[in-house]
């Protein structure tokens, strides 16, 4: 087996492990190991180039500019490139996210060729601490299936980094025995997928499932394709609460990570809201389930519309990817992330676990507004500010 030792191993190319990467190069600690299957930018890349985001231009571009290798990249790119193209956008407008995919892209690409990235296309499969004694550091050493050899690659390291990513939840069909077909959130984000996936000339009825930002943009792009391209496609909006909104308040924004914004919020307000259901183009093609008011309510409300719907999806939240096999002196490592201090401790707050670092949606940051509710924080530029408070807390440059 091949090995070799490094300051730090990152595992996952998304927005974070890239924001991760930039942080940890400003502090020059040495050469880091960066490990991704593909290095193109994570699941925004692969799934959500066609949705539309729910922040401003302007802050992909304060991620782009947060770190100084970020800086040296995009002024050392060829011009026209995915920094350019950003900014020229209006900076105070959203914009699709493959504006900010391609950025994150053309980071990576700098980032891989710097001297000291050690760029390793392949999969963490295990991690082992082994803690430090009288004469030896805590040291990991990771284990990589490489894409691109047979052999396995083993690094040594103080410092391992996930930034591994989620998918969006499944849950089971509430209702069982069903003639019903799943579809992807992820298909039902990308309207291109979506239009090859449903018949478009039989009859078919989607069950939709939640409130949330994704569930109101695939709500978007199905009653967008009845009315364009689908005429006999229906949907049926299974929810429990109402429509939950963004609000912009002096210096803070109130739901800041769960409320709609953007187009999102515009389409709910003017076509989603009781008021305005019944007459609007929505309206037409979908009809709301209102499932409050408990459990059996909700299963009663399923027991009797699920039957009619040929097609199901979740929009209920994401589920963390599944993390490399992490383990300590020959066991499996029981852990829970700190997402106040970005590191990982023992369950049931035990000793902190040495080296081992979280960020991105699988490691979120919690935040608190002035009114006292808790959020995880997810984006890209809230990635970059949580490294940012957390990192000078990860040890010595
Ligand atoms: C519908 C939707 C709209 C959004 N809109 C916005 C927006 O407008 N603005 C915004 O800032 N954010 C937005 N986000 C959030 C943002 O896009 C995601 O949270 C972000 O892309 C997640 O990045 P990540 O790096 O944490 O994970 P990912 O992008 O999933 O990257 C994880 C990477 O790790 C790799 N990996 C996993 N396990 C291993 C392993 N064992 N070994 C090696 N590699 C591994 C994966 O292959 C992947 O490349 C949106 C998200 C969604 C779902």
């Amino acid at each position: 087996m091949a090995s070799r030792k490094c300051a730090a191993v990152v595992v996952g190319a998304g927005p974070a492990g890239v924001a991760v990467m930039g942080n940890l190069l400003e502090r020059q600690i040495g050469t880091i190991a960066w490990i991704d299957p593909s290095f193109e930018s994570g699941r925004v890349n692969r799934k959500y180039r066609e949705v539309p985001s729910n922040t401003k231009v302007a802050l992909f571009q304060a991620y782009a500019n947060a770190t100084q290798p970020f800086k040296t990249i995009i002024e050392n790119t060829h011009l026209p490139n995915a920094f350019s193209t950003m900014a020229k956008l209006d900076q105070e407008k959203t914009c699709r996210l493959h504006y900010a995919a391609d950025m994150v892209r053309g980071l990576t690409d700098g980032l891989m060729k710097m001297e000291q990235v050690y760029a390793c296309r392949g999969f963490v499969t295990t991690a082992s601490l082994a803690e430090k004694t009288q004469t030896t550091e805590n040291k990991w050493t990771v284990t990589v299936k490489r894409h691109d050899s047979e052999e396995e690659l083993e690094i040594e390291t103080s410092r391992l980094i996930l930034c591994t990513g989620a998918h969006p939840t499944n849950i089971p069909v509430p209702v069982p025995g069903l003639n019903i077909t799943r579809l992807d959130l992820d298909t039902v984000l990308k309207p291109s997928e979506l239009a090859e996936t449903l018949p478009k000339t039989s009859p078919s009825t989607v069950a939709i499932v939640g409130a949330s930002h994704s569930a109101i943009l695939a709500i978007l792009n199905l009653v967008t394709l009845a009315r364009e391209s689908h005429p006999h496609l229906r949907v049926k909006w299974f929810t429990r609460h109402p429509l939950r909104y963004a609000e912009y308040k002096d210096g803070w924004i109130l739901r800041d990570n769960t409320g709609l914004k953007g187009l999102a919020a515009d389409f709910a307000r003017s076509e989603l809201e009781d008021d305005r259901l019944s007459t609007s183009p929505a309206g037409q093609v979908l009809s709301k389930v209102d499932c409050a008011g408990g459990e059996a309510r909700e299963l009663e409300m399923y027991q009797q519309h699920l039957p009619d719907c040929s097609h199901i999806v979740h929009a209920v939240g994401f589920t963390r990817d599944p993390l490399p096999q992490l383990m300590k002196n020959d066991r499996a490592l029981a852990m829970e992330f700190d997402h106040e201090s970005g590191k990982f401790h023992a369950p049931g707050d035990g000793p902190v676990i040495p080296g081992l670092f979280g960020a991105g949606i699988a490691f979120p940051e919690r935040v608190v507004d002035p009114h006292g509710n808790a959020e995880y924080a997810v984006g890209f530029f809230k990635f970059m500010k949580f490294l940012k408070r957390v990192m000078p807390s990860w040890g010595p440059a």
